[in-house]
């Protein structure tokens, strides 16, 4: 399975400079395709530009590696090939056209030289240096092509995998600094000795995740998300409701926007950490209690729903409907699938209709109230989210009905707060402190 890990490059030697030099001649070679693959052919000969012959367009003329003009028409093609599927079903997506200031700098194998210690991205150069111009000036031949010149930029690898194999990565800006962006192949866990052990999964708002197996089960607090989410969501209505009584473009006007910039950014990081814990905890469970098949609930769909509700009777409220939309489920699921994956775990998934209504001990449906589920013949009671875990299982697979030995509530631990003073430096931010400085300063010594 291949993996994408990712390290910051420092900022050593006007390296930041060279790199974004680079990025803005990836964003021309883009802005070249986009241009000659829509204007050229599209709306002239009514047909799409091939793969080969994009590749071929002007191949030459970028001060870039060749392998990195073809990763870019690649992924220009790829990108086509998406949206002409998407618009099968959905006649609002568009093809690429916006014109593009930086771009991502996309690396094959043969453009980059690894060693142990430093990366190396090869580049090219065409054109004359200035005394060539001046002494070959007269006698200069107009059809001569540009002479070709190599060139390479090299920064140190701070990669905590070996990087014999990797065979494609890209340098990309994010969070006020340069990342190294590398897929690297893992090997699966291998579970063929073990025996068939099934848990199922159940996403919810107030507990973020449920897993359930036969007699165990883990349940993850979603609290600090929502109020995350609540408080992001509070903040930038305030901000809107003054920059409308700003004069649009103003001083003040620049300032809401920057604030709102910044709220978004650390909420949208806050958020992703907790994702990771909390799903790191879920699957930390389900390794512990080696689990084979893994069932999640499937909840796409359900704002739709409401939304045809809303038509009928007002059933969903202000309320409600912000819950759903503020609702990381999605982010959660895709963490979730790939991390269960990762560790060797079949990844299933069901739809989950009625799956918190089932009742285990009577095979009726009823009605769950507060955070229980009383069946109403037996009086016997479970947690309603564990239910809804089980029956997600029971909707794939088989699962006997017992009374449950543990049930763990967790909080996936917010560890920014409670980190020591020696962490916090050495997690410092890139910009404010390059990491792993020591090594840096002795490597390019
Ligand atoms: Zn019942």
């Amino acid at each position: 399975m291949f993996v994408t890990h990712s390290f910051c490059i420092p900022d050593v030697e006007n390296l930041y400079t060279e790199l974004r030099m680079m990025q803005r001649e990836t964003a021309s070679v883009w802005n070249d395709i986009v241009r000659e693959a829509t204007s050229y052919y599209y709306f002239s000969r009514k047909k799409w530009l091939s793969k080969t012959e994009i590749q071929s367009v002007r191949k030459q003329t970028y001060q870039l590696h060749s392998q990195t003009v073809q990763a870019i028409a690649d992924k220009y093609d790829a990108n086509r090939e998406t949206i002409r599927q998407l618009r099968k079903t959905d006649k609002k997506a568009k093809y690429p056209w916006r014109r593009k200031y930086y771009y991502c700098i996309p690396l094959k194998k043969a453009s980059m030289d690894i060693t142990e210690d430093t990366i190396t991205i090869k580049k090219a150069s065409y054109g004359f240096s200035l005394s060539e111009l001046l002494t070959k000036k007269k006698k200069r031949n107009w059809n001569e092509k540009f002479p070709k010149t190599n060139s390479a930029v090299s920064f140190p690898n701070l990669s905590e995998e070996p990087l014999d194999a990797c065979n494609y990565a890209e340098i990309v800006w994010r969070n006020g600094a340069y990342w190294f962006c590398y897929t690297v192949q893992v090997p699966e866990r291998d579970l063929s000795s073990l025996d068939k052990k099934v848990a199922g999964a159940d996403l919810g708002e107030i507990h973020a995740v449920t897993a359930a197996t036969e007699d165990k089960a883990l349940l993850v607090s979603g609290r600090a998300m929502r109020s995350i989410s609540q408080f992001r969501v509070k903040v930038l209505a305030d901000l809107n409701k003054k920059m409308s009584r700003c004069k649009k473009g103003s001083r003040q006007w620049k300032r809401y926007k920057q604030a709102k910039h910044r709220i978004r950014q650390t909420s949208k990081n806050q958020l992703e950490e907790l994702e990771h814990k909390t799903t790191k905890e879920v699957v930390s469970f389900l390794v512990e209690e080696q689990v084979t098949h893994f069932v999640i609930g499937n909840v796409s769909g359900i704002e739709k729903l409401t939304k045809k509700n809303e038509k009928k009777k007002q059933k969903t409220n202000k309320v409600r409907r912000q819950q759903l939309s503020l609702w990381n489920q999605g982010k959660i699921k895709q963490k979730l699938t790939y991390k269960a994956m990762l560790m060797g775990i079949e990844v299933e998934e069901t739809e989950e209709s009625y799956t918190s209504q089932d009742c285990p001990f009577c095979k009726g449906r009823h009605q769950a109230k507060g955070r229980h589920f009383i069946c109403s013949v037996h009086k016997t009671e479970i947690h309603r989210d564990v239910n809804g875990a089980q029956n997600i299982v029971r909707k794939k697979h088989q699962m006997a009905v017992k009374p449950l030995d543990s049930v763990v509530f967790k909080q996936p631990v917010w560890y920014k707060r409670f980190l020591s003073e020696e962490t916090r430096q050495k997690n410092k931010h890139p910009n404010d402190q390059p990491r792993k400085e020591q090594s840096i300063a002795s490597r390019m010594a």
